[in-house]
């Protein structure tokens, strides 16, 4: 496709026959006449992660009661899906452990991290980054009483405060609001630079961007299950510490799983000597199971496709609000370069809100984040060509009749 001219409807059908990922669509519960567009907050369901709850609840539990910690490896889960994970983010067999939330596990992390770098009194991070990685680091500085404190730095000047006195550097991979990618290997060979420990948020990257956490030499990832991984919602987390720290990665939360042998029943803690240590208290067993249906489709598919299809159905947008929506107020809040974006497209519009809602009032569903931001995620699993096409007629059509502008479409719920 030439792309000076613009993609008709026809185009994109046939850019969908020639999909080499397009089977796996039907490997997921969607509803006909659904354009699902938020996979990056909350992936759809795979059609196997229904039959693994059906039979995790019925059979592992409801049968197997007590014994099925032994008899189905509930036990060791955390690490079976930890290991499926790594292999989507360049980590390797027992670097990564799924449990609890990414907000807990950023907390583990970066309280162990600042551990390794005693005398180093900052963290930085960025401003803007996802609300819940910046307040986990304030508690964090609240928690340690001044001896380090958290600075916040715009991405032009992040290198040259990333100094002698940083003991971590803490950023999310792909921005959550406008899909913007930073240079991992750039921004982690600065921190290294100077001694200071790197700890990346994959939550908007695993499953839909290649990752290479040991190719950058990364210390230290969390991340989402439930929004590319499509574990489910209220999934849990993963955490990844590299190899060469496993000896030295002290976290606060020494729950009895990450003991070196909870049965023992002992007073005294002592970590696991593999990754086992980053374990808190009885993993999920029910999220975890159907998580890791989520994350074996997910592997299951060939990354380099993954991201051919994901840039492919990010600049079909672009390039179609441009012309199909063109002076309707809409302006480009996602890098315009592919190579610098997620698997996301965002857009400003001053109602915002109102537009977003009369979009899924017609089952086309993506999200507003706040102030002014329409939201696209592609997920190149299940969303296909066509719906590029489908969404950007109804968006120039919401405009051009001012349905976004009928009163009920203005009602804010709690979950935007
Ligand atoms: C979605 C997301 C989270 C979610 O954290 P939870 O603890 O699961 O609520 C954290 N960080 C980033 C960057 C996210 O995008």
């Amino acid at each position: 496709m030439d792309p000076a001219t613009l993609p008709s409807r026809a185009d994109l059908m046939r850019l969908d026959r020639d999909d080499p990922l397009a089977q796996y669509r039907d490997r997921f519960v969607l509803e006909e006449g659904l354009i699902y567009l938020n996979g990056n907050s909350l992936g759809a369901l795979p059609r196997a992660a229904r039959s693994r709850a059906v039979e995790v609840v019925e059979q592992e539990w409801g049968l197997g009661l007590v014994r099925s910690w032994n008899r189905h490896g509930w036990v060791s889960l955390p690490e079976r899906v930890g290991d499926r994970v790594a292999g989507l983010i360049g980590a390797e067999p027992g670097e990564v452990v799924v449990a609890d939330s990414t907000s807990v596990n950023l907390f583990k992390l970066a309280a162990a991290a600042i551990r390794m770098r005693p005398g180093r009194s900052k963290i930085v991070s960025e401003p803007g980054n996802f609300p819940t990685d910046l307040y986990i680091l304030q508690g964090l500085e609240g928690f340690l009483q001044g001896d380090v404190r958290l600075e916040t730095v715009p991405r032009d000047a992040l290198a040259s405060h990333i100094d002698e006195d940083t003991a971590l550097v803490v950023l999310t991979h792909v921005h959550y609001k406008s899909g913007e990618l930073f240079d991992m290997a750039a921004i982690t060979a600065r921190a290294h630079e100077v001694g200071a420990l790197m700890l990346w948020d994959l939550s908007h990257s695993a499953g839909a961007v290649p990752v290479d956490l040991n190719g950058v030499r990364a210390d230290f990832a969390v991340g989402c299950g439930y929004k590319y991984l499509n574990g489910g919602p209220g999934a849990p987390g993963y955490l990844f510490v590299a190899r060469r720290h496993l000896a030295d990665f002290h976290q606060p939360l020494s729950g009895w799983f990450g003991h070196v042998e909870p049965f023992a029943m002992r007073d005294d803690y002592q970590p696991a000597d593999s990754i086992q240590r980053g374990l808190c208290g009885t993993p999920g067993v029910i999220g975890t199971a159907v998580m890791e249906v989520g994350v074996e489709l997910q592997a299951s598919a060939d990354m380099t496709e993954i991201r051919a299809k994901s840039l492919r159905l990010g600049e079909l947008f672009i390039q179609l609000v441009e012309a199909h929506c063109d002076g309707m107020g809409f302006a480009l809040a996602s890098p315009r370069d592919s190579a610098r974006r997620g698997s996301q497209v965002s857009f400003t519009h001053e109602h915002a809100y109102p537009i977003m809602q009369a979009l899924i009032a017609r089952n086309i569903i993506g999200d507003f984040r706040a102030p002014d931001i329409l939201r696209f995620g592609f997920a190149p699993l299940y969303v296909r060509h066509v719906d590029i096409w489908d969404t950007v007629q109804a968006l120039a059509d919401i405009m051009v009749t001012r349905e976004w502008d009928k009163p009920q479409f203005r009602q804010r719920s709690a979950v935007t």
